[in-house]
């Protein structure tokens, strides 16, 4: 993997190893640790936190309903990577979202196209192509965006984002993000459901946004 300099901020990290991120955000999350040896390092070691929590609830006074739905959560949490395996620029998460098929792009115009792979009350999440020297297009964005390169590049007033590498945005951040010259841009993007503002992402994001 070339390297990657854009991560997970923390609180996001935090609140995937706890499992309270909705879909469309814990899979680009999942898809990015599944690139980046780095996050992968930081997310065990919060997974071995959590799972000293668990093991401290179960020996207090919590009633035994409520233990065993916690620890039915987990065990119906399936491990993507032991279903499909990563194919081409798709890693692990994102084969398992596409159920193992090949992406069916849709076009919306100016050779950008499109495969929505989830969209919903909480959110939306898609696979984006972008031919080169392309503008890539508003969808949506309002509340907070995830986006990961898994092909080529994209550069915005923030920086130049390759392969692997993850930008928060929420509505605050003016930017027009461009694909690289070379290979298309593929990128996965989750967005916040617009007017969700009681979403556990933009309350957990907020002391980042406010720096
Ligand atoms: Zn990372």
């Amino acid at each position: 993997m070339s390297q990657i300099n854009h991560h997970i901020a923390e609180p996001m990290l935090v609140a995937y190893a706890a499992g309270s991120l909705e879909y469309p955000f814990a899979l680009v999350v999942a898809a990015h640790v599944s690139l980046c040896d780095e996050c992968r390092a930081r997310l065990g070691a919060h997974e071995a936190v959590g799972g000293t929590l668990l093991e401290t609830l179960s020996a207090e006074s919590v009633s035994a309903t409520t233990r065993d739905a916690v620890f039915a959560r987990l065990d119906a949490d399936p491990d993507p990577e032991t279903v499909y395996q990563r194919a081409g620029v798709f890693p692990a998460p994102v084969m398992a979202a596409l159920k193992g098929r090949p992406p069916r792009w849709k076009s919306v115009g100016k050779g950008v196209r499109q495969n929505i792979l989830h969209m919903g009350a909480e959110g939306s999440v898609r696979l984006l192509y972008i031919p080169p020297g392309r503008a890539v297009p508003d969808h949506g964005h309002r509340g907070i965006e995830l986006t990961l390169v898994l092909q080529g590049s994209f550069s915005d007033e923030v920086g130049h984002f390759g392969v692997g590498d993850l930008e928060i945005a929420d509505e605050t951040l003016e930017h027009t993000p461009i694909a690289g010259n070379g290979a298309p841009c593929i990128c996965l993007a989750a967005t916040d459901a617009p007017l969700r503002f009681t979403s556990v992402i933009p309350r957990i994001l907020q002391p980042i946004f406010r720096i």
